[in-house]
């Protein structure tokens, strides 16, 4: 059940690891699977009524593992059971799932459209399957894609994210991965710096260069009257255009408890690697800091391009 929240406190962003299994093996995962955490019916159900009654009027929660779709049932009903707690106490609530893609299809992608839950997708490109394999070593290139491009076809752009990973050791390839994912019908990119192994000042220099062609291709979208969106950009650009101050996510861990440390971290030794990461960590903050600056001069405080922003800036989501 959940423990020690104030539920007199506005809770605007919550993030809710529902279990640790995956039916992956990725080289970098930070979350010890073996665990068997799974969250009960019950804590879920207590969690989503604690969250969405508390005071404020909009609610933002993400749900990630491990692999939440491992768990369907339970996804469904909370999704469900979220729905219905908004129209009862009167709130706006934004849903977004982040999954690794292989066990989506068009019932679970008609759900998610019907109930307006923003997916976030983790694709890794032309890298893929070096790093995001199964546990006997395949592969899931082309099953991700495969639901990456199902998604694409039956979620409007606005509900659906890529989760861009950048292995350090795989940094020339994120230009055009970034480009292949235009194609694919992604608006919505997020760059995620897989934490763990080595950025080193090589690598960092790489990452530097490839943003400004990553850059270059965003300015060129919002010119050409077709906006791509970066996170973390989005929120800041959002929170500059907007005024408002951005305010981090709630997280709640299999158990239904709460915490300010996001799951995967609840691992010491991944706690201790992804702490002593802040330098590639602010290193993708600068450059989002960066393109912020000039996306404001090109076309932040329009009218469609802010309309877009103002959906986007919170749904970003990362697993
Ligand atoms: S990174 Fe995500 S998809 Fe890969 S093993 Fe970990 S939880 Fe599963």
């Amino acid at each position: 059940m959940p423990t020690s929240v104030r539920t007199d406190c506005d809770v605007l962003r919550a993030r809710i690891a529902i279990t640790s299994d995956c039916n992956l093996r990725c080289s970098y995962c930070f979350i010890d699977k073996e665990r068997g955490e799974r969250m009960s019916r019950s804590a879920a159900r207590a969690v989503l009524d604690e969250l969405i009654s508390s005071p404020g009027p909009l609610k933002v929660i993400g749900i990630y593992g491990g692999e939440p779709m491992t768990r369907w049932p339970l996804l469904e009903e909370m999704i469900l059971r979220a729905r219905f707690l908004e129209k009862e106490r009167g709130k706006t609530v934004r849903l977004s799932v982040a999954t690794n893609g292989l066990l989506l299809d068009a019932a679970s992608l008609g759900f998610f459209r019907r109930e307006r839950v923003h997916l976030c997708i983790s694709l890794d490109g032309r890298f893929h399957d070096r790093y995001r394999r199964h546990g006997d070593g395949r592969g899931s290139a082309r099953q991700a894609e495969r639901g990456a491009a199902l998604a694409a076809s039956i979620l409007p752009p606005e509900q659906l994210t890529a989760l861009q990973g950048v292995h350090p050791q795989a940094v020339s390839g994120m230009a055009a991965d970034f480009s292949r994912l235009l194609s694919l019908g992604f608006r919505n990119v997020n760059f995620e710096m897989i934490q763990g192994p080595a950025w080193t000042r090589s690598a960092r220099s790489l990452f530097s260069r490839r943003f400004a062609r990553v850059r270059a291709r965003v300015e060129g979208s919002i010119r050409d009257g077709v906006p791509a969106f970066l996170q973390p950009v989005n929120r800041m650009l959002f929170h500059s255009i907007s005024g408002s101050e951005d305010r981090p996510a709630l997280q709640v861990h299999p158990s239904g408890r709460f915490s300010d440390m996001p799951y995967p971290f609840a691992h010491a030794e991944a706690r201790f690697r992804a702490e002593s990461l802040g330098s590639i960590l602010e290193l993708r903050q600068r450059a989002a800091s960066a393109l912020a600056r000039r996306l404001l001069l090109l076309g932040g405080r329009r009218g469609a391009f802010a309309d877009y922003l103002r959906q986007a800036a919170d749904l970003g989501c990362s697993q």
